[in-house]
């Protein structure tokens, strides 16, 4: 072999190595999407029966999440990772259980960022299955992402990952968990909650509360747009469009003065309609929003409250 060849060859197998080591540094950096479709894939497949609370198809939903979180070695905040609670909604009993895992801060652990989606949809209605692929399987499978994510880029509060039950009757879920607690309430300093974030015409993703916190407001009009996504403040009642204060699981945290982000979409065509399938969601579009909330609650991560 001759020198100019041998130095040739000792240069591409740089070039090689270093490619090789910024593709993997890049999925380090975020999750796996392919996971992130497969996950909602399953949560909104038939097997789930429409997640309704206390249904077979919510108990099966309930296991997959939690198999997941041990997977990713999350721990449980909780015994076994459930919050069990009971209510009344319209006259009829009902056994709910919200799904609590725990990431150790590694600079502040003893304040909490509660990062949250509901697990619960409508079930079985006239034969038909509403199986919630966005309202809120999206949020869900998000949820493991961001776990996922952790893995690589542990956070310098404490996380809790919330999976709530009982949002679609009346946000009973999150209700129980800010008021039972299981860290002391003024620990926790931010909600941020994910309900319906994998489709939009408008390519557009809101950032709901801005209005109620100067920091957050801050974080959310500053962001950066990488992609084709536009995360945008608003809907919360300051501005002429739909008032969505109190419209997911973030409500419970806002009446107890906690500052919340809620990112969601624009209500569309198959909201709460046996429609909400898997197949109606725009992929590219959820990859780039769940990617977005990710980098937010870096930003968020960095503030003190
Ligand atoms: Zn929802």
């Amino acid at each position: 072999m001759n020198q100019r060849f041998a130095i040739i060859l000792l240069f591409l197998s740089f070039v090689g190595l270093a490619q090789t080591t910024s593709e993997l540094q890049d999925s380090q950096n975020f999750f796996s999407e392919e996971d992130l479709l497969l996950n909602i894939k399953t949560l909104s497949s038939d097997t789930f029966e429409g997640r309704r609370t206390g249904s077979e198809g919510s108990k099966k939903a309930k296991v997959y999440i939690i198999n997941q979180l041990k997977a990713l070695d999350i721990l449980p905040l909780s015994k076994n990772y459930e919050q069990p609670f009971l209510f009344t909604h319209h006259e009829k009993q009902y056994k709910g259980t919200n799904i609590l895992g725990f990431v150790r801060g590694t600079a502040h652990p003893e304040n909490y960022m509660v990062i949250s989606a509901h697990y619960d949809h409508e079930g079985i209605k006239n034969g038909q299955i509403y199986n919630g692929a966005d309202d809120d399987a999206s949020g869900i499978s998000a949820l493991i992402s961001f776990a996922q994510y952790f893995i690589y880029n542990p956070p310098k509060h404490s996380v809790i990952i919330a999976a709530f039950d009982a949002e679609e009757l009346g946000l009973e879920g999150s209700k129980y968990f800010v008021n039972n607690t299981i860290v002391p309430a003024n620990s926790i300093m931010v909600n941020l909650n994910m309900d319906m974030i994998s489709r939009s015409e408008t390519n557009t993703l809101f950032a709901v509360g801005t209005r109620y916190n100067k920091n957050l407001k801050e974080v959310v009009s500053n962001f950066k747009k990488t992609g084709n996504v536009n995360l945008l403040p608003g809907h919360d009642g300051e501005d002429s469009l739909e008032d969505w204060t109190f419209s997911s699981d973030h409500a419970s945290f806002h009446k107890q003065g906690i500052p919340f982000l809620y990112f969601g979409v624009d209500d569309h065509e198959d909201y709460h309609t046996p429609n909400d399938d898997f197949e109606n969601i725009h992929p590219e579009f959820y990859k780039e929003a769940v990617k977005i909330i990710i980098s937010t609650f870096n930003l968020i991560d960095t503030l003190t409250f």
